[in-house]
């Protein structure tokens, strides 16, 4: 990772345009910004084409020899397939609308990361290869040829957008640049131009159930781990059961939560709620990955990675599946899975046992939100939660672009964190709900060589944190998603330091009373409760 500058520095961030027309202009491939190509044994795992070892730093990147050939056959299969490209290729107006939207853009001062300059990209060569009169006017009509230094400005500006469809809200036709980097990674893959980070999670999905590639019996390790760490701080043994044929439900959460800060937090609020309900749950191993990076791939990966976890349902006998605090999961949920893997008619609509509600919205999935689920729990009055465990803390809520934007979860988590903190203060309107900025890291940018380019674009969400920790005392930022939680911290530390990031259910089960139980005196971070500090060493 290169040496970080210091925010101030970061900030400048030059607006200015260049002087030569933006096609001249060649992608420099500078440490910070780009990540790093997939390896050749995992792309031969993945049945990848073209797998070698190859810099973008360098000139020849190896492409096939027949790499303009696959690309053409490639665009003109996926403009058969997808309408939605066609029109997202024919009908921009170049109005502008999107083009100070984009995080990257705002970050990086890159004309190129503009979301209408982005999407030209691909749509200048659709022109110059599909479009007749645009092939003959040429540069004139926005027009251009397949050269090598086209593919290499797709290598840049595809991997730096995370898919996260905010330029889209803004769009007049509704033109999607995420459904067009996404269509454009699809293209490179083809001819072998990949990055790691995406491809070795998506190996380890499909080998070993979850992104890491932890094997059953890590897993289960790791798992046992955190439950000696409940019981060390509520004094209560949960007993978390795996591939139970017949169980009720089967859960299923990002593998990131069982692996690192903050996410166990998060991870142990599941165990203690679910063990709160006894609600007949199991976990899996194979489905141990909510986290689809197929879907950063392209839609083969992303069907295969979905239909796994609707595989391991259908052999487990489940009624249907409740998913954790994950970004993409629920994107790929929500706008793909009905069409690609579904109607899971195998599967019930899921009904809460504790309160009676059926979730009609999940009618075709069979696949719910915890977040819904646990809102409705309180609305019913069925958690008795005291907010004093979670005194001391100011919290925000941090929008996760895929279950907000995505998903159109806005008012479910809010309320929950309402129920579980004393404090809450939304950070400025314009950067929250459908309007909220990405975290910088999604899409599988949440790399560590992709550092400077990722806290570029989180300068947007930094700046609206460091605003309400200002004006009001924020101290914690809460969100509901994986990438999140792992993006967060490091954008907090650098853009607003003093900001801590949670789960939201590791908000829920440290405010959850349970009944006859132990005296708290830790959360589940293990720190001393407000007023308690220090405590144990007095005694
Ligand atoms: S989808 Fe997000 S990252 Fe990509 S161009 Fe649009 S705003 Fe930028
Ligand atoms: S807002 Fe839509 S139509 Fe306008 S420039 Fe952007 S993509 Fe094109």
């Amino acid at each position: 990772m290169s040496k970080m500058a210091p925010p101030e520095e970061l900030m400048n961030v030059n607006y200015s345009t260049p002087s030569e027309p933006w096609m001249d202009v060649r992608p420099e491939f500078k440490p910070g910004t780009f990540s790093y190509p997939g390896k050749p044994d995992v792309l031969k795992y993945l049945g990848l084409p073209n797998p070698r070892d190859w810099s973008p730093t360098e000139e020849d990147w190896k492409l096939p020899p027949d790499w303009r050939e696959t690309i053409r056959d490639g665009f003109r299969e996926l403009l058969g397939k997808y309408r939605s490209l066609k029109v997202f290729m024919d009908c921009c107006v170049r109005c502008g609308a999107c083009a100070d939207k984009c995080h990257f853009y705002i970050g990086s001062g890159d004309p190129k990361n503009m979301p209408v300059l982005r999407a030209e990209l691909l749509r200048s060569i659709y022109r110059g290869e599909f479009t007749v009169a645009a092939k003959i006017l040429g540069k004139l009509a926005g027009a251009r040829k397949l050269e090598e230094d086209v593919v290499k400005e797709w290598f840049m500006y595809f991997y730096q957008c995370t898919q996260c469809r905010r330029c889209s809200l803004y769009c007049p036709y509704g033109i999607d640049t995420a459904e067009i980097t996404f269509l454009a990674r699809d293209l490179m893959n083809r001819i072998g131009l990949n990055i790691n980070w995406i491809l070795e999670p998506a190996a380890n999905c499909n080998r070993t159930g979850n992104h890491l590639g932890i094997q059953p019996h890590a897993f289960k390790d790791m798992m046992d781990f955190l439950v000696d760490d409940i019981e060390t701080v509520t004094g209560r043994r949960v007993e978390p059961s795996f591939h139970r044929k017949g169980a009720e439900i089967l859960f299923i959460t990002p593998s990131g939560d069982i692996f690192a800060e903050p996410g166990i937090y998060t991870f142990m609020g599941y165990l203690l709620l679910f063990d709160y309900l006894d609600l007949d749950v199991t976990w899996s191993t194979y489905a141990s990955e909510g986290g689809n990076f197929g879907s950063f791939m392209n839609d083969k990966w992303m069907k295969k990675l979905n239909a796994k976890m609707y595989a391991e349902a259908k052999r487990l006998g489940v009624k249907y599946i409740i998913g954790g605090e994950c970004g993409h999961m629920w994107r790929v949920l929500n706008q793909f899975m009905d069409t690609m893997n579904g109607p899971a008619d195998f599967l019930e609509v899921p009904k809460s046992p504790i309160t009676g509600t059926v979730f009609e919205n999940a009618k075709s999935t069979k696949m719910i939100h915890l977040v819904e689920f646990t809102a409705d729990l309180i609305k019913n009055g069925k958690l008795k939660l005291d907010k004093s465990r979670n005194a001391g803390i100011t919290a925000t809520w941090h929008d996760s672009c895929n279950t907000s934007r995505g998903m159109g979860f806005f008012d479910e988590p809010r309320y929950v964190l309402e129920n579980v903190v004393e404090k809450f203060v939304d950070m400025p309107s314009q950067t929250i709900r459908e309007q909220t900025f990405c975290c910088g890291g999604g899409a599988g940018l949440n790399n560590g060589e992709f550092t400077e380019m990722r806290l570029r674009g989180g300068l947007p969400r930094g700046n609206a944190l460091k605003y309400v920790q200002e004006k009001f005392g924020v101290n914690t930022m809460s969100c509901i998603c994986a990438i999140d939680r792992a993006t967060l911290p490091g954008l907090a530390d650098y853009w607003a330091p003093g900001v801590k990031v949670t789960g939201l259910h590791e908000l829920v089960g440290n405010a959850l009373v349970f009944e006859g139980e132990e005296e708290r005196t830790m959360n589940l971070r293990q720190e001393d409760l407000p007023g308690l500090e220090g405590s144990e060493e007095e005694e």
